[in-house]
C-alpha cells in the first residue's frame, strides 16, 4: 500500500486491505483492472528516426489537440521540476504534459457508488490517453513516459498549478474555474521540445478564506480552518487520520468535499443547486458514523 498513513490505519484494524478497496462493485473493479493492464505500456521504444521540431509552439498545439482528440478535457505543459517528482525517483525528462478528464458532475445525484464509478471511469480514461500520447511522442523520435494510476513517478498538484489548471482549495484539491475539482489526471513526461503554460490565479484562495462549505459537509471534520504557506501558495492540510475513516475505511466512497464546492456551479448550475438542497435536508455531515 503506497500511502503510509492508510497502511498504518489498516494495519491497526488488523486488516491487510482497506475495506473500501475490498468492497468495490464489479464495474469499478473493471475500471481498476484497465489501468493495471495498461501499466506495462507506460514506456517503450523510441523511433530511432527523430523528426526535428522547428516550431515548439506549433508542436505544443499539435500535442494538445491530440490529447483532446483522445478524450482529454484540459491539457497543459510545464517544465518538469524536482519538486514535481516523487522522492527517490529519477525522471530524466525536460517537460511534463498534464491531461485531465472531467467527471460527469450529474452523478452526485445518484449517490456515492455512482460518484465513485465515475471517478474510476475517468481515471481509466486518463490511463488510456496518457499511454497513447506517450506512444505518439515516441513515434516522433523523443522519449516519453506515461504517469497514471497504473504507475507514476510524478506529483499531480504542483504540476496542475504550474500548467495553469487552477488554484488549491481549502479541501486540498486543485480547483479549476470550469470543472471545480471534479476531474482526474494523467501525465506524460518527455524531451519533446514544447512551450510552457503559466500558473493562473482567478481568486480561489481568497474565496476559500470566506467559504466553509467543504468544512461544513466533511463528516470527519478533516478540513482545517487555518492554512500554511508554501512558496507563496496557501495550503490547507487535510487531516488524513480523520478523513480516511470515511473515505477509505468504510465500504462507501466519500467525495463530499469536492462535490459540495461552489466552483461546480458554473458547469452544472441546476444540479449543484439540487444537490446542495439535498445536502441541507440530510444535515450536511452525512454519513455521521463510520
Ligand atoms: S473525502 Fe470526505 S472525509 Fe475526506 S476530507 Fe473530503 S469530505 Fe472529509
Ligand atoms: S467549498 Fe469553499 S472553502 Fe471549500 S474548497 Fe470550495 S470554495 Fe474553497
Amino acid at each position: 500500500m503506497a500511502d503510509p498513513v492508510l497502511a498504518e490505519m489498516v494495519h491497526a484494524m488488523g486488516l491487510t486491505e482497506a475495506p473500501h478497496y475490498a468492497a468495490v462493485k464489479p464495474t469499478i473493479q473493471a475500471y481498476r483492472r484497465r489501468w493495471v493492464e495498461l501499466a506495462p505500456y507506460r514506456d517503450g521504444p523510441v523511433d530511432p528516426e527523430r523528426k526535428p521540431v522547428d516550431d515548439p509552439a506549433a508542436m505544443t498545439q499539435r500535442i494538445k489537440a491530440k490529447a483532446v482528440e483522445l478524450g482529454g478535457s484540459m491539457v497543459g505543459v510545464c517544465r518538469l521540476q524536482p519538486h514535481m517528482i516523487d522522492l527517490g525517483e529519477d525522471v530524466p525528462h525536460e517537460f511534463v504534459i498534464a491531461c485531465c478528464v472531467a467527471e460527469d458532475y450529474e452523478k452526485v445525484m445518484q449517490g456515492a457508488d455512482a460518484v465513485e464509478e465515475e471517478a474510476m471511469r475517468t481515471y481509466a480514461k486518463c490511463t488510456e490517453i496518457a499511454n497513447e500520447l506517450a506512444a505518439y511522442i515516441r513515434a516522433k523520435g523523443y522519449p516519453a513516459r506515461a504517469h497514471h494510476n497504473g504507475g507514476s513517478e510524478v506529483q499531480a498538484i504542483p504540476i496542475f498549478h504550474q500548467v495553469g489548471f487552477g488554484e488549491l482549495g481549502r479541501h486540498g484539491s486543485l480547483i479549476n474555474e470550469k470543472y471545480g475539482a471534479s476531474f482526474r489526471p494523467g501525465f506524460v513526461t518527455t524531451d519533446l521540445p514544447l512551450v510552457e503554460d503559466q500558473p493562473r490565479e482567478f481568486g480561489v484562495q481568497d474565496f476559500c478564506m470566506n467559504c466553509n462549505v467543504c468544512q461544513l459537509n466533511c463528516p470527519g471534520d478533516a478540513i482545517p480552518q487555518d492554512h500554511v504557506m508554501t512558496h507563496g501558495i496557501k495550503r490547507w492540510l487535510i487531516d488524513l487520520e480523520k478523513c480516511y475513516p470515511y473515505s477509505r475505511l468504510r465500504n462507501e466512497y466519500c467525495h463530499l468535499c469536492v462535490d459540495v464546492c461552489p466552483y461546480n456551479v458554473k458547469s452544472h448550475p441546476e444540479t449543484y443547486k439540487a444537490f446542495m438542497k439535498q445536502r441541507k435536508q440530510v444535515g450536511y455531515k452525512t454519513p455521521k458514523t463510520s
